[in-house]
């Protein structure tokens, strides 16, 4: 039987999954691994279960040539911590679980568009202070959504469900930037980056990260979005630079921000943090149990397709 290593534990129903087609070796901590633990499950097993934290660079590929490794299955989309070019010389398939996380991802996008809009956080924290006076007429004075313009910044597959999201359900204008035309079946305008920015209420960062999108939404990139509009970011932290934005929201430039992800995780700035006008979430769009036991379905499905020799369905590299 081949071996697998899971390096993290899910939930139960994975590995049962998992047990039925391998030798299933599954890690009890929940830390990123360390770089010769990478080394050694490339060498110790046929297949790696491994996600966002497990930093798969050159270096760990450096020492681990032909590996009875070959394939990495990413418990994820996002691949960026995942050298692929290293990967493939090393001879290492890698694949993902793209259609599994839109759903959920979306509606952590629609969860930072209301709480940043509505000042939800803010709200929360004052009733657990016991700092509420009661109901007053001008307390906590948000922004309307229903009828808004929405800014999609990468209008792929969770781009796409948070533009049908604001589309039927609030009504909502959608403008947005991608590499080529999409149609969602209604009415969108795609545009410029600076186009989108000076125009959109609610900014939503959902393009991957790479060397051309590191720092996208930077300082000018702000500068140019209105005073009441908010920034939303549920794909990578890197996208934007966090210390641009600190600054913007610290200077009230833009009305807020809401935040999955963050540019050094689990690392959030104190500044950061001392501000109101930001909703900090743990990087959670996928966090439901339906959706983490969907990812291993996928996820065990790739493997056993790679290890069989079959074109596993979601193979990257
Ligand atoms: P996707 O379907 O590949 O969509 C990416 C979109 O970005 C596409 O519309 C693509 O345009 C566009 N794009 C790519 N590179 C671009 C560039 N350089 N300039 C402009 N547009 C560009 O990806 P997805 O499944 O929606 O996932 C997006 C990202 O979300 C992932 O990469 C991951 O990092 C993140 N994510 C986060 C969480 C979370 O827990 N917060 C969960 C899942 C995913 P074209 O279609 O024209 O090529």
């Amino acid at each position: 039987m081949k071996r697998v290593y899971f390096t993290r534990p899910l939930p139960e129903s994975v590995a049962d999954m998992a047990r039925e087609h391998f030798d299933v070796e599954m890690r009890e901590e929940n830390t990123p691994l360390k770089i010769g633990q990478m080394r050694a499950a490339l060498n110790l097993y046929d297949g790696v279960l491994m996600m966002f934290g497990d930093t798969f660079s050159s270096e760990v590929f450096r020492e681990a040539q032909n590996p009875r490794c070959k394939v990495l299955a990413n418990y994820g989309v996002g691949i960026n911590h995942i050298d692929l070019a290293a990967a493939r010389s090393a001879g290492v398939h890698v694949t993902n679980v793209p259609g599994a996380v839109t759903d959920a991802t979306a509606d952590i996008g629609m969860t930072l568009i209301m709480m940043s809009a509505r000042r939800a956080g803010e709200g929360e924290r004052m009733v657990r202070a016991g700092k509420w006076p009661g109901w007053n007429p001008t307390q906590l004075l948000g922004t309307h959504v229903t009828g808004k313009t929405v800014g999609i910044i990468g209008m792929g597959r969770i781009g796409g469900a948070i533009a049908q999201r604001c589309h039927h359900g609030f009504g909502m204008d959608v403008i947005y930037t991608a590499r080529s035309d999409k149609d969602p079946g209604f009415p969108c305008e795609r545009v410029e980056l600076q186009d989108l920015l000076a125009r959109a209420d609610f900014a939503v960062v959902s393009v991957p990260v790479s060397p051309e999108t590191r720092h996208l939404i930077d300082a000018e990139a702000i500068a140019l979005m209105p005073r009441h509009a908010h920034l939303i970011n549920i794909a990578r932290g890197d996208i934007v630079d966090e210390a641009a934005l600190i600054n913007a929201l610290q200077e009230g430039r833009i009305r807020g921000a809401g935040l999955d992800v963050f540019e050094n995780e689990p690392e959030v700035p104190e500044t950061l943090k001392a501000l109101e006008n930001v909703v900090l979430l743990p990087h959670m769009g996928t966090s439901t149990l339906e959706v983490r036991e969907k990812m291993g379905r996928v996820a065990v499905e790739n493997l056993r397709a790679a290890l069989a020799g079959e074109t596993p369905p979601n193979l990257v590299n």
